[in-house]
């Protein structure tokens, strides 16, 4: 990813070939689990950008494909050698995840300053339960309380990422129960508009709110005292945005 105010990249690295977790809005997920990276692996993925680009990334962030707490000790390492040989500092690096708890736990004991981004989605039990399906693992509570133990290990706020999908996770009600849900949480929020994704079968299975919608869901989730802000989109012109990522040679 490359912006207009600055003249170093931003990298978006994968963890995995494919993914377990399934979210019903992910392209990833729909290719299903093929095996875990190399810490190698990742970081070469770093070094290509910037050999092939012959600029200089100065972020990462590890939302390529793959749940990256589900192949953790890699990623630890991976960020070791970023940090250490490759020169990015940790305040740089953004671990994504969909909510690992043992994962959470794991990178709160290593203590590495970076940002953890939780891909959250809606605060609502069930539907948390059928667009992420691994959630019925792991109760939003305990994911919470897992989240501030994180933030008050690392003395980092975190980021919880929302993806907007009309009708399913836009409504008042969700808005309000957003803001609730993570009031005891040091974080600040983050809305995905959705970036459309096709099904093996071609159908598109959701769609985008109107800016208006966004809008108004930004505001309650706003309601108790959060920072909310709306992602500004990159990459979708070329299926490369979030949750667009599959192997289209596979076709
Ligand atoms: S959104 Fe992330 S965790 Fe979910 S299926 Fe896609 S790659 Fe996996």
């Amino acid at each position: 990813m490359s912006f207009n105010d600055r003249e170093s990249l931003s990298a978006c690295v994968s963890t995995q070939v494919g993914c377990a977790v399934a979210c019903t809005f992910c392209a990833t997920g729909f290719l299903g689990f093929t095996r875990n990276l190399t810490s190698q692996e990742v970081v070469d993925q770093i070094m290509c950008i910037q050999r092939e680009s012959g600029k200089r990334v100065s972020n990462v962030v590890y939302m390529g494909q793959g749940e990256p707490l589900l192949n953790v000790e890699e990623v630890i390492t991976s960020i070791h050698t970023i940090s250490q040989s490759v020169g990015i500092g940790c305040r740089h690096l953004t671990v994504s995840t969909s909510g690992i708890i043992p994962g959470i736990n794991r990178l709160a004991e290593e203590g590495l300053p970076i940002v953890l981004a939780l891909s959250l989605h809606t605060p609502d039990r069930k539907t948390r339960e059928e667009i992420v399906p691994i959630s019925k693992k792991y109760p939003l509570p305990k994911l919470m309380q897992a989240l501030a133990d994180y933030a008050e290990a690392t003395k980092r706020r975190v980021t919880i990422e929302y993806v907007l999908l009309a009708g399913v996770n836009d409504t008042d009600e969700q808005g309000r129960e957003l803001a609730q849900l993570v009031r005891n949480v040091p974080c600040m929020i983050n809305l995905i508009p959705y970036n459309p994704t096709e099904t093996p079968d071609g159908v598109t299975p959701y769609k985008r709110p109107s800016i208006r919608a966004q809008q108004r869901f930004k505001h309650l989730a706003e309601s108790t005292g959060k920072t909310v802000t709306i992602r500004l989109e990159r990459g979708t012109d070329i299926d490369a945005a979030c949750g667009q990522l599959h192997n289209t040679y596979n076709k």
